[in-house]
């Protein structure tokens, strides 16, 4: 039984009081729901705010990333003790906008250690992976082979009891902030081919329980839609997230079956 997760990633966004209001229409929207989970991530500096608003909801609040080192001289960067004091139990890790070339541009192998760090800190990763339009133009066997490699680098030297820890995230570069989304069966397929590499990456049992969530231009409209789907077990929601109407529509999702 996978719990769905809906999660808002607000990027480099809100002042505080911005942040505080926000997170208070998601609990507001989340009450009485316990049939799925809420994430917030929040830029880090109103990380301890929205901890105190989302106090006693149920809801889960989450870095944008983290640092693979333990402390030290790292300028910039954020250890995962320290989102840990500030009320996160979770992170975000490996999102297009930090991986893409011309964004932030970071290098796919911090991605793996950045990962290991949040795991040995006891925080639940959610791990980014997803294909440009140039790769999906160049048709399924190029998708399938750019995602098995992001997944095969993600989930490098993780252990089984590491691996069923994670979320997995399919967010399609071409579909993030563009208001393009990919179609249900887009989707679907995407999920349903992630969940048969987690399979053969580790077992049956572990692709199973591993919960793999869609991002990109998710709204109210098409959330329904998309949670019907057997292999999508939630959203990543950048834009829509920052509307207190449109999130609350998508937390308050129904899906067909
Ligand atoms: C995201 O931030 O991960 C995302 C999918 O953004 P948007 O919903 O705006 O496409």
């Amino acid at each position: 039984m996978r719990i769905p997760l809906i999660a808002g990633n607000w990027k480099m966004n809100c002042t505080l009081a911005e942040a505080r209001e926000l997170a208070a229409a998601a609990v507001a929207a989340a009450k009485g729901f316990t049939d799925r989970q809420v994430l917030l991530a929040p830029p880090f500096t109103a990380l301890t705010e929205v901890a105190k608003v989302l106090d006693g909801s149920g809801i889960l609040l989450a870095g944008q990333t983290v640092s693979w080192a333990e402390q030290g001289a790292f300028t910039g960067e954020i250890a995962p003790f320290m989102l840990k004091d500030a009320g996160a139990t979770a992170v975000i890790i490996g999102h297009s906008e930090r991986r893409q070339d011309g964004v932030i541009g970071e290098p796919d192998n911090r991605v793996n250690p950045r990962l290991r760090a949040a795991l040995q800190a006891g925080l639940m990763p959610i791990l980014c992976v997803g294909e440009s339009l140039a790769t999906r133009e160049k048709g399924w066997d190029e998708t399938e082979g750019w995602l098995k490699k992001q997944m095969d680098e993600g989930f490098a030297q993780l252990s089984l009891d590491e691996a069923r820890r994670l979320v997995v995230a399919y967010e399609p570069v071409w579909a993030i902030g563009t208001g393009k989304t990919a179609t249900k069966e887009q989707a679907q397929e995407v999920h349903a081919y992630l969940r048969a590499l987690l399979a053969a990456m580790y077992d049956k049992s572990l692709a199973s329980g591993v919960r793999i969530v869609y991002g990109g231009s998710v709204k109210p409209s098409n959330i329904d839609e998309l949670m019907s789907q057997p292999d999508i077990d939630g959203a990543l929601v950048g834009g829509a997230a920052l509307d207190r109407k449109q999130f609350t529509r998508i937390i308050q999702f129904q899906a067909a079956n």
